[in-house]
Order: C-alpha cells, then sequence, then structure tokens
C-alpha cells in the first residue's frame, strides 16, 4: 500500500471550545480527517488508536498540557512520527525553546492567522509523508534481506535471526524443534545437462514443495545453492519422519518439462532434533543435521537419515528407530 495514500489525520487539541472550533474552521477547506481533543490525556488516548500525522496542540491546558502531550507523544510513540505544532498565547522566547526542546516541531502564536495553520499544517504533511515513505522503503529492504530472490524463501540471515529466538523458546517451553538439512542430489548435473533455467525451475519446486508441507509456524529457508534448511517445532520424531518423507516424495515425483525432455529431481535429507533445558546454538544443530544429511548421501541419496546422539534423543523410545549418522 502506499503508505501516502493513507488519510491524512490532524488532531486539534484545546480546552477552549472556541479555539477548537476556529481550527476547526481554518482546517475545512482541506481534505483532512480532524479529531479534537481537550486535554493531553484524551490526546493521548486518540493518538494510541490512530495514526495522526499533525497534532495542533494549546499549552496550558488541564489535565495534562501541551509541553507534556509533546514529551509524551515523542517518548511512547518513536516509530510513527508526527508533527507538533505548539499553538499559544506566550511569546515569550525561553518559552518557544522550551516547547521546541519537548519536541514540539514549530509553534503558532494566538490568535493564530487561518491561511498561516493551513500553510503549517502543509509543511507537517510534507514532512510526515517523507517520513512514512522512508518507512516503508526501509520495511521494503529489511524484507529483502532476509528473502531469497529466486525461491522467495527467508534465507539464512532470515534463519539466523528467528532460528536461536524458536531454540530458547523450545527449552524454556519444554517443546521439540528440529533442524532438517535438505540437499539436493546431483544437481550440478541438472544444471550441466538441462542447463541453468531448468536448475532453478528445480529450484523454485523444490521450494514450493517446502512451502506445501510444513505449518505457518514452521521455517523453510533457502541457505544458498541447493541446501535449504527446514525447523520444525511441537512435532514427534514420526511426525518429522512423515512430513519429510512426504517431501521427498513428492519432490521426487515432480517432473518439469526442458524442451522435449522430462527430468526428475531427488534430494537428501538429514535430520536432528532437541528437546530439554539446555538449547545447542543454531549451529550446532545444523551441523549435526548436516552430518546426518551426508549420511543419507553416502547411503544412497533420496533418503531421509536422522542422527543418533543420545544426549539430543528426542524422545529415547524411539532410539531404536534411528539410524546412525556417519560423518565422512
Ligand atoms: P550431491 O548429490 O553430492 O549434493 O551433488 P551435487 O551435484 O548436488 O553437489 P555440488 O555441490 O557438486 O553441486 C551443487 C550445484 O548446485 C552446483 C551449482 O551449479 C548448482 N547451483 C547452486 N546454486 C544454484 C542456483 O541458484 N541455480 C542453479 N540452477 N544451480 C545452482
Ligand atoms: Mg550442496
Ligand atoms: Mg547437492
Amino acid at each position: 500500500m502506499d503508505p501516502t495514500s493513507q488519510p491524512f489525520k490532524v488532531l486539534a487539541v484545546d480546552d477552549s471550545a472556541i479555539y477548537r472550533k476556529l481550527v476547526e474552521q481554518s482546517l475545512s477547506a482541506e481534505r483532512y480527517a480532524v479529531l479534537f481533543a481537550k486535554n493531553g490525556r484524551e490526546a493521548l488516548d486518540l493518538f494510541a488508536k490512530h495514526r495522526l500525522a499533525v497534532v495542533i496542540t494549546d499549552w496550558n491546558m488541564p489535565d495534562m498540557g501541551g509541553l507534556e502531550l509533546c514529551k509524551r507523544i515523542r517518548r511512547d510513540f518513536p516509530d510513527c512520527y508526527c508533527h507538533l505544532i505548539l499553538l499559544t498565547s506566550n511569546t515569550d522566547k525561553e518559552k518557544v525553546v522550551e516547547g521546541l526542546a519537548a519536541g514540539a516541531d514549530d509553534y503558532l502564536t494566538k490568535p493564530f492567522h487561518s491561511g498561516e495553520l493551513v500553510a503549517r499544517v502543509e509543511v507537517g504533511r510534507r514532512i510526515v509523508e517523507l517520513h512514512r515513505q522512508i518507512q516503508a522503503k526501509n520495511h521494503l529492504l529489511e524484507e529483502m534481506a532476509l528473502t531469497d530472490a529466486l525461491t522467495g524463501l527467508p534465507n539464512r540471515r532470515a534463519i539466523d535471526v528467528w532460528a536461536p529466538r524458536q531454540l530458547s523458546a523450545a527449552a524454556r517451553h519444554d517443546f521439540s524443534i528440529w533442524a532438517v538439512m535438505a540437499d539436493l542430489d546431483l544437481f550440478k548435473k541438472v544444471n550441466d545437462t538441462y542447463g541453468h533455467d531448468a536448475g532453478d525451475t528445480v529450484l523454485k519446486n523444490f521450494s514450493e514443495i517446502l512451502k506445501a508441507n510444513t505449518r505457518h509456524s514452521d521455517m523453510c529457508a533457502r541457505l544458498g545453492g541447493e541446501e535449504f534448511l527446514v525447523i520444525i517445532t511441537h512435532a514427534d520424531k514420526e511426525d518429522v519422519r512423515t512430513v519429510v518423507e512426504r517431501i521427498r516424495k513428492q519432490f521426487e515425483n515432480n517432473k518439469v518439462t526442458v524442451g522435449n525432455a522430462t527430468l526428475a529431481a531427488t534430494a537428501s535429507f538429514g535430520i536432528a532434533g532437541f528437546r530439554g533445558t539446555k538449547p545447542p546454538d543454531l549451529d550446532a544443530l545444523v551441523a549435526r543435521a548436516d552430518t546426518a544429511m551426508y549420511a543419507a548421501k553416502h547411503n544412497g541419496r533420496n533418503r531421509i537419515e536422522f542422527e543418533l546422539d543420545s544426549e539430543s534423543e528426542v524422545s529415547p523410545k524411539d532410539a531404536t528407530r534411528t539410524i546412525p549418522a556417519q560423518a565422512f
């Protein structure tokens, strides 16, 4: 959404009904949504509910005055930039300095000139719109920095931000967490035989299969090249095996047509899990899953291997079903 297309909301704060009316009349010809408050406290309540662009506030008001209101808005809403205009009968320069230091952007003395108020609100509009555009662009850049461009999946950086928190939560709230490393089999050959574009299509297809088979609360990421990582939580070993086996089969059966040829690729999976009070760090858990994945390669590819590590056993009763991981 274009951030500048949001309604431009102005709040007029004054304990005098006459001044509220005067501000309303001055702004009535403009396309602003104007809200009113009788003191700072009411103004703060409205600020919390609405994304206000400009606040025009009186200085002296019962309950909470304009100076305190400016300070509170700056302190309590640091991410929501708003243009603050003090409207005061006080012409004392010391007071003006005090008001600007409290967070106001501008001031006007009472009685005010209607056209001047509108002009100053328009200055506020320009600044606020610029802020909103910058915020939206920053948001986009943050998203891009965490997203793999080819597949649209979270990238390694996103996993580094998200997964350590999940690991701590798993220890604190006693739920299981699994790292599944996936690496496409003999992918160099796919590229060499069918071309890089065909390889890219295969990578995208694999990503779609990962997304379709994992819950919203889990995370799949492309670590780079043809390596992917899936983090699965709140699942026992057999659940994880079922999910990953489904992914493996779907990918094996997924056909990509290149010219007259049809190609099918496969992937190998290595899985390591944790449940307990002392979480491993992410790199350690991923390294264990990676070791299990290399065992899957060694044992013939297109298969799943769990690591066997008694300390990291999610459920000891599952030990008989695990296949020892072999590092080589
Ligand atoms: P293995 O089964 O042992 O994993 O063999 P492999 O060929 O998959 O492993 P290797 O690491 O030798 O090759 C990985 C290949 O992945 C090499 C590179 O050409 C390809 N690759 C990496 N990133 C991309 C990409 O973004 N697009 C395409 N099309 N290919 C990529
Ligand atoms: Mg690889
Ligand atoms: Mg590979």
